[in-house]
């Protein structure tokens, strides 16, 4: 594996399977040549992360986007109840949920998020998309962000796959994994950390969790510092 790229060999029955891809849409050209440290506005005053403050992190590895203002709305496109092999009806959403509050319980409430039911109040757009098969698939997870200037985040996007033969750890361990490095990219962490220890890695066994890591949650610090006086 090297670099960003979204494709390792993992277990289940040799499909491929990444984590997640990170897809960027929107405005990257012309917003200040894509450094992490470039200047910009976001909440009010100059954006400058200083990398070395909450340690040890991955920031340089990354793009750093972050959105203006916490906490972030979510909406929930749709509520699938998914019935894995020999297992019995999970709602993905409560799992989703779970992944995703983490990212708060890690820091206070700070990184936090609300649930919004207005599709029209949404900034982070999150579904659940029923595959047919993962054989081939190069990821159990998808999140796209649109930056504007400074790499202010103006939305996401973020889908999360399940499959019909979804095994028990798959739905109730992978998953979890899968949402929370899903909502590190839908907050604003752009790329992956090279640690495999840390959930934002490329990739993991689908059929377990992962834990944030101190890396991790000192990089969502370093993201949002502004908020961490
Ligand atoms: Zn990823």
């Amino acid at each position: 594996m090297q670099g960003n790229d979204d494709r390792v060999v993992l277990t289940r029955r040799g499909f491929l399977g990444a984590l997640s891809a990170l897809g960027l849409s929107g405005l990257l050209a012309g917003c200040g040549g894509g450094s992490s440290s470039a200047t910009s506005t976001g909440g009010g005053g100059s954006y400058q992360p200083d990398l070395s403050r909450f340690a040890p992190n991955y920031a340089a590895n990354l793009t750093l986007y972050h959105w203006p203002a916490l906490p972030v709305r979510v909406y929930f496109a749709n509520d699938l109840t998914v019935t894995p092999q020999g297992g019995s009806p999970t709602r993905v959403n409560d799992l989703i949920l779970t992944g995703f509050g983490r990212w708060p319980a890690a820091t206070g409430g700070v990184v936090g998020y609300t649930q919004v039911t207005d599709p029209g109040q949404a900034q982070i757009t999150v579904s659940t998309v029923a595959i047919p098969d993962p054989t081939g698939l190069s990821e159990t997870g998808k999140t796209s962000v649109t930056p504007g200037a400074g790499n202010v985040l103006i939305s996401a996007t973020t889908q999360i796959y399940v499959w019909p033969d979804i095994t028990v750890p798959e739905l109730t361990q992978g998953l979890l994994a899968t949402a929370s490095h899903e909502f590190g990219h839908a907050l604003g962490i752009g790329g992956h950390s090279p640690d495999p220890n840390d959930v934002m890695y490329v990739s993991h066994d689908p059929n377990a969790d992962v834990p944030l890591s101190a890396r991790d949650v000192n990089t969502i610090k370093t993201i949002y510092y502004f908020l961490f006086p």
